[in-house]
């Protein structure tokens, strides 16, 4: 579903952020892209999402080569992935209902099909209730919660997240983990970038570890100390 062929990826400041990286995720996978700030992790999904252009190498995404997307088809491209950011990036003036619904309304989804689909994904995330609220009145892990009803509203092949559980602590990170394993088994794809390394060590799914734009190992983590 996602395949990097050496991709190098330098800024037009000369800095290259990543260094010939190659990996294949397969559909259906859940995988952690983890590194220290600076690693490469954002660039590597800005990539995917053609936020970017590689400077070497391919990236594929869903069969399609990014390299040759035409600009008239980079819309159509994004709207298979939806993307979780840290700061959930949620509009304050607006409803929780409106935050959820924005994507489909620039997708040019009809009125009655809005609605249905907001509803759906709302339910999922467990905030059906909380649709009339302004995100401003919810806690951090709720408004996290609307940020990722708002990535799947789509039903997106593909879902990103860039460090999602930044600002949540250890128990709200789990219940957010929790989320997107269940959109994991229903078949969506997966790739969260996180430097949480216990939160890491305690889902037990593949690992791709980014040091200053190289990709140093490719792995599940081995299990738990007892101490830790
Ligand atoms: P460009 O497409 O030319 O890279 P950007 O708007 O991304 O344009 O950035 C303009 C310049 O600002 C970059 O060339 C770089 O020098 C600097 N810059 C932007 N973002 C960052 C960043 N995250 N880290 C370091 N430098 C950055
Ligand atoms: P991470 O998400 O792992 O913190 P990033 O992909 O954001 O890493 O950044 C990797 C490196 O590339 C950093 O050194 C950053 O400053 C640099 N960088 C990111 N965006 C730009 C840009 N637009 N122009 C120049 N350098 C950038």
């Amino acid at each position: 579903m996602i395949h990097f062929d050496r991709v190098a990826k330098r800024y037009s400041n000369g800095f290259e952020a990543l260094k010939s990286v190659s990996f294949d995720i397969a559909a259906g996978e859940m995988v952690f892209l983890t590194g220290h700030s600076g690693a490469g992790k954002s660039t590597l999904l800005k990539l995917i999402m053609a936020m970017e252009q590689p400077s070497r190498g391919q990236v594929l995404v869903n069969g399609s080569n990014l390299n040759r997307l035409a600009d008239r088809h980079i819309p159509l491209h994004r709207r298979q992935i939806g993307v979780v950011f840290q700061n959930h990036q949620l509009l304050f003036d607006r409803s929780v209902f409106d935050n959820v619904a924005l994507p489909l309304v620039i997708a040019g989804f009809p009125p009655s099909d809005v609605g249905r689909r907001v509803r759906a994904a709302l339910d999922k995330v467990g905030l059906l209730h909380k649709e009339a609220r302004n995100p401003l009145e919810l806690s951090g892990g709720e408004q996290q919660r609307v940020g990722i009803a708002r990535a799947v509203v789509n039903k997106p092949k593909i879902l990103l997240a860039d460090e999602p559980t930044g600002n949540l602590d250890p128990e709200l990170s789990a219940e957010i983990m929790e989320l997107f394993r269940q959109f994991n088994e229903v078949g969506v794809t997966l790739l969260i970038a996180s430097h949480d390394i216990e939160l890491l060590r305690r889902q037990q799914k593949r690992v791709l570890a980014l040091r200053e734009g190289e990709l140093l190992s490719d792995q599940v983590p081995t299990a738990l100390h007892s101490d830790g």
